[in-house]
């Protein structure tokens, strides 16, 4: 635990450091995306700061959702919610959807992760009690492919019943290495 509290000091010495040079201002800018694009994309640290870079995105341009794969893997759940929020309250009027090549949520095992789980203290009955509730396997297994992935999440958004038909909904490879942007399909 001491190692992991070393490097959340860093951080906190590293902010204090960055507010009072007034650092911040060069960041300066409002809660509405100036591109009026919202981008649903994979949480994977090599996109990070490769993917607005690799699209010459800069502070306040998009709207920038993540999670892991980039999925829309409930209708009702948190990432509709935010696409949402964006076209309702702040002006988005298009989605790209972009997977990346190497995607780590694409390889995702429940059968190992349920056993990780149990390792680490979870009660197998809680486990058990939670596969009469929802799909868990379903839930927590990664995709065939990449492209696969992309298109279901895409027609999850297009097909969705409060996403307006006026919003574009496209989607995309990123390469994971290059940054370089594949259109696998362009509304
Ligand atoms: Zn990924």
């Amino acid at each position: 635990m001491k190692v992991r509290k070393d490097v959340v000091d860093e951080l906190l010495e590293y902010n204090r450091e960055f507010v009072k040079n007034e650092r911040y201002k060069e960041f300066k800018t409002t809660k509405y995306p100036d591109r009026k694009i919202a981008i649903l994309t994979c949480m994977d640290t090599r996109l990070t700061n490769l993917l607005p870079a690799a699209l010459g995105l800069k502070n306040g341009e998009v709207k920038m959702i993540k999670n892991a794969g980039g999925i829309i893997s409930d209708p009702f759940g948190s990432s509709i919610k935010s696409l949402l929020v964006g076209i309702y309250e702040l002006g988005v009027e298009e989605i790209m959807v972009i997977g990346h090549t190497d995607c780590g949520a694409q390889h995702i095992c429940e059968e190992v992760m349920e056993k990780e789980m149990l390792e680490r203290g979870i009660p197998e009955r809680t486990i058990e009690l939670l596969k009469g509730e929802l799909d868990f396997h379903g839930w927590l297994s990664g995709f065939d492919s990449v492209e696969g992935s992309v298109i279901n999440t895409v027609k999850a958004i297009r097909e969705h019943p409060l996403v307006p038909k006026d919003v574009d909904v496209s989607r995309f490879l990123i390469d994971s290495h290059t940054g370089e942007l594949t259109i696998l399909d362009r509304s």
